[in-house]
């Protein structure tokens, strides 16, 4: 098997399955009790705690919360900071966001709330002029994705941060950090941003636990009540293997991160020139400038993204469809369709996302299989005219 859909989640770092195994046997106590048994489930929320804050960049332990996932996250600093300032009724989002941020707004609209979504390039990079034009004074919130989940783009958030507290200080920004972390370097104390939220399930941690930083400054009121835990922010009794297993990823994402923009970066690299020149009707997705080491979202023009995730599983490599759609419907993705991306090439993008376990033996094994697939397919697309069209295209250049 051949494991390139790392951005819809990644094997647990066995490293990371060591940190946890004691908490799911014997060290089962409430880190919350009195006794000497419950120390040790309560200094490893105070590592992890730590562990998470270095992998933020962020100044204070007591900025973090730890959260079941990356969607919890965001409902979190979303809904808590709109029930803070409720006189303000703008919130300006982009269209190419993930679906537990786009939906969230969906509710905020239904009671009323304005919301502005600013679009992206053909390449994805966001409209920044229009960032500004559409920021008013009653703007409650911002909230821009730190890195693209299906085309890799990288948001410049540090600057966004200083447009939006420029206009008005009061304005909360949030970003959905979830796939930036591991893959580039956070560093949120040096920012203007106020919340940041991470996902473990990302960067080889379990699924089911997730955090969220919260600059010191930020006012929220929490999502989850009941119990003093997370400083009364998030109720419910920790997740101490999880939170212990998330610590650790962290550690290690943060140690990986110089690999990341080199060695993955180079089999991404190779991957994707490997694909675009043995097969003619291949073309990227997504800008060359700013985007995450990992990532390569390919669309094939005049054929059916599905049969291609088909074959390439008949050989034993998981990506994944720019089609995918959490409906479960056929639906052309959103972020492609903001991006323009033609109709010809819509319906046929894969995303392929490594990690740093991923192996050039399995690259190379993808690049030799990909026009094999391919020449199949287009061989029984109904578009043979417009595919003629474009082998001689591609052969002229
Ligand atoms: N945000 C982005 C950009 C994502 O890619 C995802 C998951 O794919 C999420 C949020 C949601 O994370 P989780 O599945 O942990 O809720």
């Amino acid at each position: 098997m051949i494991y390139l859909d790392n951005n819809a989640t990644t094997k647990v770092d066995e490293k990371v399955l060591d940190v946890m195994i004691p908490y799911l046997q014997g060290e089962y106590a409430n880190p919350s009790s009195m006794y000497d048994f419950a120390k040790k489930p309560a200094e490893a929320l105070k590592v992890a705690r730590e562990q998470v804050r270095d992998f933020y960049g962020a100044k204070d332990v007591n900025e973090i919360f730890f959260t079941s996932c990356g969607s919890e996250s965001a409902n979190m600093a979303i809904k808590g900071a709109l029930a803070c300032n409720k006189t303000r009724k703008h919130i300006i989002t982009t269209k190419v966001e993930h679906p537990c941020v786009l939906n969230t707004y969906k509710t905020f609209e239904k009671q009323g709330y304005d919301v502005d979504y600013i679009g992206v390039n053909s390449e994805g990079e966001l409209n920044l002029d229009e960032l500004k034009e559409k920021l008013r004074k009653d703007t409650a919130l911002v909230s821009v994705m730190w890195a693209n989940n299906e085309v890799g783009v990288i948001n410049p958030v540090e600057e966004i941060a200083e447009i939006v507290k420029s206009n008005s200080p009061e304005t909360i920004f949030f970003v959905d950090g979830v796939q930036a972390a591991g893959k580039i370097p956070m560093n949120v104390k040096d920012t203007m941003i106020d919340m940041v939220g991470v996902s473990g399930h990302k960067f080889h941690a379990p699924k089911g636990v997730g955090a969220l930083y919260v600059n010191k400054g930020c006012r929220i009121v929490p999502l989850i009540n009941g119990g003093h835990q997370e400083r009364g922010m998030r109720a419910g009794t920790e997740n101490v293997p999880y939170i212990a297993g998330l610590g650790k990823a962290a550690e290690l994402a943060k140690d990986s991160l110089s690999y990341e923009s080199t060695e993955v970066k180079r089999l991404r690299d190779k991957l994707e020139t490997g694909i675009i020149r043995n097969v003619f009707n291949a073309r990227l997705n997504s800008t060359l400038k700013d985007r995450v080491p990992n990532t390569s979202n390919i669309g094939f023009e005049y054929v059916e993204g599905e049969l291609i995730l088909l074959h390439l599983s008949d050989y034993g490599i998981c990506a994944s469809s720019g089609s995918a759609c959490t409906s479960g419907s056929l639906e052309p993705s959103h972020v492609l369709r903001a991006m323009g991306i033609p109709f010809t090439a819509l319906h046929g993008s894969i995303r392929f996302s490594l990690s740093r376990f991923t192996k050039e033996s399995e690259v190379d094994f993808v690049i030799e299989k990909m026009p094999v697939i391919m020449d199949k397919l287009t061989k029984i697309s109904p578009f043979q005219d417009e595919l003629n069209k474009l082998k001689l295209l591609k052969g002229d250049r």
